[in-house]
């Protein structure tokens, strides 16, 4: 339920209903629009009969009372009117107008080869550092990662370059050590339904990008995305990085239809992986462009400084050495729709 507040509402007439909806026993969550306020009363079927039964029509203060229609709410588009989020992490702001590129290795290898492709992204605009120390492999027997010497490594690239970092968080044992470094928690897309460690990170308050499972609908993204949400945690990306279809060709399909979609759905910037799901080098950048062009808020994408060498994920990584050249690529596709590098 989502009870929309006149324009001359006071403090005391909002207050007064917050109040009614908890005593209700459910979740009164406060979003404060440019002209109007909203309360969206956030529960299970019996909450929501309990607040509907409340009457709050008649209120004083209130506008009107309205239906969210989606299984999602927090995640849903209706909750803010219209109106986007737009995070900031560290003065780089994602959303809206801006436009973050976030760059940097699959998975950190050596303290070289780190701190070179943050000071390269970084150059070319880059506004996050990326790169994971602990990875989702397909293999048991596949390298899982440099674990907490690659979280230290991530802390001297941040140090060094000034980028804040990105990392993805596999186990919940290692919320604290990822903490410590991570200013975004990346969600992969394994994890997605992972439905207490979503819970975790939604009371970490820290932000995160969560990726689509690979055989998820939206639909599913966006409740995993509530998951955190419903913690207290505002500060969720979503992120598109290609879905298991019947087509064999490429790695994955990049569904760039899920752009403008999860716009029109959410409120919530969205982020496309073209790294992830080309698997290819040759088809990042017009992935990139093609989804830069169709509104995405940003795009993570992978680079190494020599991706023959690379431990994980070579065949996809730009070359650090032309990173320069695809970033001002995907700037002029930005701008047509509208959006510019974001920076500190
Ligand atoms: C990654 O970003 O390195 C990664 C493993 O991504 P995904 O979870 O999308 O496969
Ligand atoms: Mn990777």
């Amino acid at each position: 339920m989502m009870i929309v507040m006149k324009e001359s509402a006071t403090e005391d007439e909002i207050g007064s209903v917050v109040e009614k909806i908890e005593r209700a026993g459910a979740l009164a969550h406060r979003s404060q629009g440019a002209r109007v306020t909203i309360i969206g009363a956030i529960g299970d079927v019996e909450q929501d009969a309990s607040v509907e039964s409340l009457g709050l029509e008649g209120q004083p203060g209130v506008d009107r009372v309205v239906p969210i229609l989606k299984p999602y709410k927090l995640a849903s588009s209706q909750i803010r009117h219209g109106e986007r989020t737009v995070l900031d992490i560290e003065g780089r702001k994602i959303g809206g107008e801006h436009f973050a590129l976030i760059a940097g290795p699959c998975t950190i290898e050596t303290r070289e080869q780190t701190l070179t492709t943050a000071e390269v992204v970084k150059d070319a605009g880059a506004a996050l550092f990326r790169g994971g120390a602990y990875k989702p492999r397909t293999s048991p027997y596949a390298f899982q990662g440099l674990g907490q010497e690659g979280l230290r490594l991530l802390a001297e690239a941040k140090e060094q370059s000034g980028l804040p970092i990105v990392t993805e968080l596999m186990d919940m044992r290692d919320l604290e050590p990822v903490l410590e470094v991570a200013d975004v928690v990346q969600i992969g897309a394994r994890n997605m339904q992972n439905y207490p460690l979503l819970a975790e990170v939604g009371r970490s308050g820290r932000p995160a990008l969560l990726k689509r499972g690979l055989s998820s609908t939206l639909d599913e993204l966006l409740m995993a995305a509530e998951y955190i949400l419903k913690e207290g945690n505002p500060n969720v990306m979503l992120c598109e990085r290609g879905i298991r279809t019947f087509e064999t060709a490429y790695r994955f399909t990049l569904d760039l239809m899920a752009v403008p979609v999860l716009k029109e759905l959410s409120h919530l910037p969205v982020i496309v992986d073209p790294s992830h799901a080309a698997g290819r080098r040759d088809l990042v950048l017009p992935l990139s462009l093609a989804a830069a062009a169709a509104g995405a808020d940003g795009i993570i994408v992978e680079v190494h400084p020599n991706p023959d060498e690379a431990i994980c994920d070579g065949p996809q990584a730009l070359i650090a050495d032309e990173f320069a050249d695809y970033a001002a690529a995907v700037q002029s596709a930005a701008a047509l729709a509208g959006k510019a590098f974001t920076t500190a």
